[in-house]
């Protein structure tokens, strides 16, 4: 680009950036196909967790096992609230973003217009919607992926195994399941537990996005890779951002793996510890007493 248009474009951007208007485009460091081609929970292509991490955070349990264990609160979660440089985010919310929310909405009225739906074709495939579960008065939101095999059958998110070990995790931080909310990106299971594909989150995310703002937790807790790229509107692998402190529209947002990964990856226990240590201390929450 000649340098004066440059200068006039990088100007505009800037201004534009100022008034909370990003951001404008999607990062193209990480190609998108490295990022949503990943299996699973999508978190298959993260750095190798420290081994010495993880011990240092009192994880021992090796294998399949899915007991996620109560390390002491480490004095260094603390809480700061910044914009990750490898994500680059508005702290405010956009001018889009503060007109996008709905007078008088609730969560019964969002489940209303979600419907027996149709919109995309993850209906053709599913048993049951899974909505969402827990308090809407919840001050923490974890959003997950999408429903798999026994979330569809239940109707109910995080049900099976990287469900048992999420409540874990809830418990562990001293809370109940029933004191927060859970939801996914997507509301019917992707075939074959597949990941969701661009179409259907962008079908189903507003949903979500109502679910939140009705909510309006405290913290949102990203699970995994398409939770947080969806809100955070990223291409970046996960590990680049975990445990950094983000704005949602209000809310401060923290990603961290999925518990689908921490049963692949039981070392990394550790690290998903630190960043709800992180969580707990915005909270005020201490560890539950074993
Ligand atoms: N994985 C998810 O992301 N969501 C669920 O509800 C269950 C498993």
């Amino acid at each position: 680009m000649e340098p004066g248009n440059r200068a006039r474009v990088e100007a505009w951007l800037r201004y534009g950036s100022d008034l909370g208007l990003g951001p404008y485009y999607r990062d193209r460091a990480v190609p998108e196909t490295a990022v949503m081609a990943t299996p699973g929970a999508g978190v298959e292509s993260l750095d190798q967790p420290s081994q010495a991490m993880a011990a240092a955070a009192g994880q021992t349990d090796a294998g399949s096992t899915v007991a996620f264990s109560q390390p002491p609160v480490s004095p260094a979660a603390s809480v700061s609230l910044r914009s990750s440089p490898a994500v680059s985010l508005a702290q405010e919310p956009s001018l889009f973003e503060a007109s996008d929310r709905i007078e008088g909405d609730t969560l019964g009225l969002i489940r209303e217009t979600i419907g027996d739906c149709t919109r995309c074709k993850l209906h053709k495939g599913r048993t049951n919607i899974v909505f969402g579960v827990g308090s809407m008065k919840a001050q923490l939101v974890f959003v997950g992926e999408g429903p798999g095999r026994d979330e569809d059958i239940k109707g109910e998110p995080f049900v099976g195994r990287a469900g048992k070990l999420l409540t874990q995790m809830i418990e562990a931080m001293g809370l109940r399941r029933e004191d927060v909310y859970i939801c996914n990106v997507v509301k019917c299971r992707p075939p074959e537990n597949r990941l969701p594909e661009k179409d259907e989150i962008t079908t189903c995310s507003p949903f979500l996005f109502r679910q939140i703002d009705v909510i309006r937790p405290k913290v949102i807790c990203c699970l995994g890779s398409c939770a947080s790229q969806t809100l955070l509107q990223t291409t970046q692998g996960i590990s680049r951002f975990r445990g950094e402190w983000f704005d949602f529209r209000g809310s401060k947002l923290i990603a961290t793996y999925h518990p689908a990964y921490l049963l692949r990856n039981p070392n990394a226990k550790g690290e998903v510890w630190k960043d709800l240590q992180k969580v707990m201390a915005v909270l005020g929450l201490q560890p539950k007493r074993k």
